[in-house]
């Protein structure tokens, strides 16, 4: 890998000469590893042009054709699989299963988009009235946008351009300016699978970049993951430029312990969740509610005990639990919101604030913290944190939790861990959260279901990926169609058409 990442457009590499820099860390060892080009509007631009111009040829090139891409692309994949992984934990910091955890969704991503002859099938009703059919299609949409975050660099942006792609639209894809080699690499092999050029345009870039895909009207729809006040940015700007917008924001995801739970499976799960990819999930668990002080006080006695034991260190090492935070910046942020739990009064048990990984001091490295007797009116209870930091609140019934949780302004995931059906089937039934988990910490979809929100999780109407963005990547029309026999001729008709007639 070069020392600068350029962009990928009209299926060339290009360079970045003459765009501003940003610095790409290795957050394990604290080093800039290399520059990202941030791509000026005039970039951005001839990568809209390339989409544009590709639209046509493959817009007429049939599903079955399109969808044998994906199929050579996801073979190319997994050839390239440690590769990928390799960029991913270098920029990132997560650790390397978690990483090809990661690659393996967007995997499954690619197996979806290659039921594109299937998903593209549309409604056929014959005989609407006398000699007449009907039918709805779904057409491709043109040129489409997307924009991702950092946390993950070869997940998110698979829940967006094949599908777009492989319905027929082409598209510009902005990764994250702080992990951003991914998503070049896949768009080459994308290439090389047999995708023609100018179908998938890559820029990396910052608010210049977003700013150019959401004014330009030949953008027809944006796809946005990343957090709330930008995806409510993201939402506003679009929709008011004429775009379809779906723009995904942050969360802060409650788990629900019930006295009645397996304590030892949940904690576990918990482990994972609160801390895996050191909480830089929007799916993560910075919250546990446990129903009951019983409860409160074994699930925290659980915790400490598997703290104690997590291994942190480089991802690199497959060993480790938990790698290091993103960014120096996202580091200090995170360590304030320890300081901010402490002034505010929550009782901090497990402390992370000092550790330091031998041959790493420069890494961006925090311990796993864990808080209990937190309260809804503190910062660390309401702020998403997005770091390794637990914080446990107690309450006295499962209507208290259902309460506490449907308040919150994040409406992105939760879970319930219980060993009752009527508490479990009650949860899901009521709970204000667009994906629920039964004893099931991360209950993100799988690629043939859809991932959203509700409230401040989500800003637009349909949910990522799957059934929703095939709906969102294409526009239904309908057609009705008569070709009247010389049996039939009717004279002029006035009155409205029925089906009943
Ligand atoms: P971010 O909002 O800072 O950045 C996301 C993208 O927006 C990046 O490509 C970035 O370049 C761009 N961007 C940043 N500021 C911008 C601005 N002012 N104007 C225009 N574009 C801008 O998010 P992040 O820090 O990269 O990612 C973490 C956030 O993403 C967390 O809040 C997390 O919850 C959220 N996230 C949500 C989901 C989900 O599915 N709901 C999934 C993953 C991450």
């Amino acid at each position: 890998m070069g020392n600068i990442v350029g962009h990928f457009i009209n299926g060339q590499n290009v360079s970045g000469a003459g765009n501003r820099m940003q610095d790409v860390y290795n957050p394990a060892t604290g080093e800039v590893t290399r520059q990202v080009a941030l791509a000026s509007k005039e970039r951005v631009e001839e990568a809209i042009r390339a989409a544009e111009a590709a639209f046509p040829a493959w817009r007429n090139t049939s599903p079955a054709k399109r969808a044998q891409v994906f199929f050579k692309l996801k073979y190319l994949i997994e050839q390239h699989a440690e590769k990928i992984v390799g960029m991913i934990i270098d920029e990132h910091g997560k650790v390397y299963h978690d990483a090809m955890g990661e690659l393996t969704r967007a995997i499954e991503n690619v197996e979806f988009a290659c039921g594109a002859p299937e998903l593209l099938k549309g409604e056929h009703s014959k005989n609407v009235g006398t000699s007449i059919d009907s039918w709805s299609e779904f057409q491709p949409l043109g040129v489409t946008a997307g924009i991702t975050p950092f946390n993950f660099p070869a997940m998110v942006p698979f829940w967006m351009w094949p599908l777009s792609v492989v319905v027929g639209n082409t598209f510009v894809l902005k990764p994250s300016e702080r992990t951003p080699s991914a998503s070049i690499f896949m768009a080459q092999l994308a290439l090389e699978a047999g995708l023609p050029p100018g179908v998938l345009n890559v820029v990396n870039g910052d608010k210049e970049a977003v700013d150019t895909l959401l004014m330009d009207p030949r953008v027809q729809a944006v796809s946005f993951v990343g957090s709330t006040p930008v995806a409510e940015y993201i939402y506003a700007t679009g929709t008011a430029n004429g775009k379809r917008v779906q723009a995904l924001g942050g969360a802060k995801n409650h788990a629900v312990v019930m006295p009645d739970a397996d304590l030892d499976n949940a904690v576990s799960a918990l482990m994972g969740a609160a801390y895996g990819s050191c909480g830089e999930r929007c799916m993560a668990i910075p919250l546990v509610v446990a129903v009951g002080d019983e409860t409160g006080d074994a699930v925290v006695a659980r915790l400490k005990r598997q703290l104690e034991v997590m291994k942190i260190g480089p991802g690199v090492d497959n060993s480790n639990d938990m790698g290091p935070l993103v960014t120096k910046e996202h580091l200090a942020k995170v360590r304030r919101y320890v300081d901010f739990g402490v002034a505010e009064g929550a009782e901090l048990l497990v402390d992370g604030r000092n550790i330091v990984i031998p041959e790493h001091e420069k890494g961006f490295f925090l311990g796993g913290c864990l808080f209990d007797k937190v309260t809804s009116e503190m910062t660390i209870y309401r702020d998403e944190i997005f770091g390794p930091v637990l914080g446990v609140v107690r309450v006295n019934s499962l209507q208290e939790a259902i309460d506490l949780i449907n308040r919150h302004e994040y409406g992105n995931g939760t879970c319930i861990f219980t060993r009752d059906g009527e508490s479990a089937r009650y949860f899901t039934d009521t709970i204000k959260v667009g994906m629920v988990g039964v004893n099931v910490p991360l209950p993100v979809p799988v690629a043939y279901h859809s991932f959203g929100g509700w409230k401040r999780s989500l800003f637009g109407d349909l949910y990522a990926y799957g059934p929703d963005g095939v709906r969102f990547y294409t526009r239904r029309k309908t057609i009705t169609q008569r070709w009247p026999s010389s049996s039939l001729r009717e004279g002029a008709v006035f009155s409205f058409p029925s089906g009943v007639e």
